[in-house]
């Protein structure tokens, strides 16, 4: 049987038109838009592409967006500065600091002073406090692990009571979306394992998986005789395995693909899986922020 391929690209079209509804809503409602800036500081080839894409996305969807770019020799504290303008902002709900940031600036005091009710990156110890707790206490689940879950329930998998297994440990996927599935409530209620470099023995712990959430960035990591026959598998890894005759770098996840998805049921392919979803889930954080800050549906 080969499996059902889960699209992150067809399912972010699917949710970016939702959100252009909610924001025609939001106009009719309050006479306004979501607001975000993104604050690019220096001239990384790498971060003025994801940039430009995060723009354009929110361009596309009707957003007032600011593009805020800055030398990168700007001083720590005239970062902060501006930082602090956006966190004062009525017309900003989302603050987003592309990152890397230069070596002389601290990230961690940067992050750490965006209003954690405008942090749509959901990286603020406030916000991952607020994912800990769960149910309404969440404003801004962090984009890729929010991705991940939208995938896994918009594909049709019965989370409740499912055996998940979650490769890696990481903050901004391993950890969070280990919380997020094992919460009380819809599109959750799962029974997790973390696994990571000091795991013994990963197979015996991915062969129990209903559902296999592989973020480690290890090219073909997990083997197909690791997967459960029908289970749902989540490929987060995106590793640069070569280039191409036209200098396009060749990506490849962390699972064998073309063997997995004889065995799974269902499987997000590298590219055209996760990857897509960060970026809509940072749109939809962003309209949630706005909806939170003009006072509800
Ligand atoms: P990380 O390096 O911070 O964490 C990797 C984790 O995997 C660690 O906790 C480590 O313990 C575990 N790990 C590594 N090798 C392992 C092994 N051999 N056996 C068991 N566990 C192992 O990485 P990250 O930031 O969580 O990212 C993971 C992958 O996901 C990377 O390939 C990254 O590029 C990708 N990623 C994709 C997106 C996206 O598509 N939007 C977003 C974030 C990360």
């Amino acid at each position: 049987m080969t499996a059902e391929i889960i699209s992150g690209t067809q399912i972010r079209e699917t949710i970016l038109a939702e959100l252009k509804d909610e924001v025609k809503q939001m106009q009719t409602k309050y006479g306004k838009v979501p607001g975000l800036v993104t604050i690019l500081v220096g001239e990384n080839p790498a971060s003025i592409s994801y940039v430009t894409l995060k723009i354009r996305t929110a361009e596309s969807l009707g957003f007032y967006e600011v593009q805020d770019n800055q030398p990168a020799d700007i001083a720590e504290a005239n970062l902060l500065a501006l930082i602090e303008k956006y966190n004062k902002d009525p017309k900003i709900h989302g603050i987003l600091v592309q990152l890397p940031l230069p070596k002389h600036i601290d990230e961690k005091k940067v992050l750490n002073a965006i209003n954690p009710n405008k942090d749509v990156d959901g990286f603020h110890p406030v916000n991952v406090g607020r994912l800990m707790i769960g149910g309404s206490e969440v404003l801004y689940p962090p984009c890729t692990p929010a991705g991940i879950q939208e995938l896994i329930v918009r594909s049709g998998t019965e989370t409740s009571g499912a055996e998940v297994v979650v490769v890696g440990r990481s903050n901004i996927v391993g950890k969070p979306i280990a919380v997020m599935m094992a919460q009380k409530g819809p599109g959750a209620n799962s029974t997790v394992t973390i696994v990571h470099t000091r795991t013994k023995d990963l197979a015996s712990h991915c062969k129990r998986a209903d559902i296999l959430i592989v973020a480690a960035g290890v090219p073909d990591l997990v083997k197909p005789e690791w997967i459960k026959p029908g289970a749902t598998v989540i490929d987060v890894g995106v590793n640069r395995v070569g280039m191409t005759d036209k200098g396009k770098a060749i990506l490849k996840g962390d699972v064998d693909y073309d063997k997995a998805k004889e065995i799974a049921g269902k499987i997000t392919p590298v590219p055209g899986g996760v990857g897509p979803m960060t970026i809509t889930m940072l749109m939809k954080n962003t309209v949630r922020s706005a909806w939170f800050h003009f006072g509800g549906k």
